[in-house]
């Protein structure tokens, strides 16, 4: 492994499917869209990929293996909270975030009036600069579970670098 440069890129990809009535939990942000995400947490699609993104770049597991979702204490957890736990694994073993980039593919909410609140909200969870996080919406172009206002998808590509340790 020493001789490969110390960074590594980690992919989230998560899909939760919708439910009528709000409020939603997504991007750690509470939006009163009239629909709600269905999960064993609060099933923040968003958090979700990004705790996957920056696990898998660490090869420290994912989010299914650290939190059970047949787990009474994961029932209604808060994603923001499990997305704090991953990262302080990954810091524990050395490694920061330099960047993560963000797609949501969801036809209700619209994710562009949202967009600055998600990405202020992550990086306070993750104590990241601006600039070090993006967010994105798609919207389904009508076709599909995203289309048909049946789910919401999200996926993040995280990157990360080894702080050396120092002796
Ligand atoms: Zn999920």
């Amino acid at each position: 492994m020493s001789d490969l440069p110390s960074i590594r890129i980690g992919l989230g990809h998560d899909t939760h499917r919708l439910g009528e009535g709000g409020p939603m939990k997504l991007g750690g942000i509470t939006i009163d869209c009239g629909f709600h995400l269905i999960g064993h947490s609060d099933a923040d699609v968003l958090l979700h990929a990004i705790t996957d993104a920056i696990l898998g770049a660490a090869c420290l597991g994912d989010i299914g293996t650290l939190f059970p979702n047949t787990a009474d204490d994961n029932k209604n957890r808060c994603s923001q909270e499990m997305l704090r736990l991953a990262h302080a694994k990954i810091l524990e073993s050395g490694w920061k975030i330099i960047n993560l980039d963000c797609v949501i593919f969801a036809t209700q909410p619209k994710i562009s009036p949202y967009r600055d609140t998600m990405i202020q909200c992550i990086q306070q969870t993750l104590g990241l600069k601006e600039g070090q996080v993006f967010v994105k919406g798609k919207t389904g172009e009508k076709v599909g579970p995203v289309g048909r206002c049946e789910a919401i998808v999200a996926e993040c590509v995280a990157l990360l670098h080894k702080v050396p340790i120092s002796n």
